[in-house]
């Protein structure tokens, strides 16, 4: 059993309903245990489109790295996630932010998440719900962890 840290975003469609369903779907591998609140952030890379709605989740699963990052791509699909440019908007992106205290460096997989500790969006939800990463978020710089604000509810 090992304990994924998954982040999730959206930016296409209704962001926040996505991202509430990707968080209901996250249950078909494995354990949530826990989850962070929704946040704010504005794109990354590409600047000119939608904000997007970030969280981050804790997952106890029985899947090993390389078959979660393939249930992870095939529940982007199913949630309707079509390709298009690097960075463009997308309806659900999942990620694998850290698993266990793995490092994996292989092309097309790296834990944790090669761009993890320069992300706000991603490390604000990671370290509301694993103190582990409270360092890495305060080592950001103010601009930095102003990026991402937690979504006005109600
Ligand atoms: P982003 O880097 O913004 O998440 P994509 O979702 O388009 O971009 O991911 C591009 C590729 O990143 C995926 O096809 C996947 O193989 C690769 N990748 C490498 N490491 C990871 C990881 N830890 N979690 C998810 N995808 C990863
Ligand atoms: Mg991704």
């Amino acid at each position: 059993m090992g304990l994924a840290r998954i982040g999730l975003g959206s930016n296409a469609g209704d962001a926040t309903a996505n991202v509430t369903r990707a968080l209901e779907a996250l249950a078909t591998l494995g354990t949530v245990t826990t989850h962070s609140q929704l946040y704010v952030s504005k794109a990354w890379g590409e600047r000119d489109q939608p904000d997007f709605v970030n969280a981050a989740a804790l997952l106890e699963t029985h899947l090993d790295p390389r078959a979660l990052l393939d249930a992870l791509k095939a529940l982007e699909a199913s949630l309707g996630r079509k390709a298009t440019y690097r960075w463009g908007p997308r309806v659900i992106d999942l990620d694998i932010l850290a698993y266990d205290d793995l490092e994996v460096r292989e092309p097309d997989l790296r834990v944790p998440h090669e761009r993890l500790f320069e992300r706000a969006f991603a490390l604000a939800p990671l370290a509301e719900i694993d103190p582990s990463f409270r360092p890495a978020y305060a080592r950001l710089t103010p601009e930095q962890r102003a990026e991402v604000t937690p979504l006005a509810s109600g």
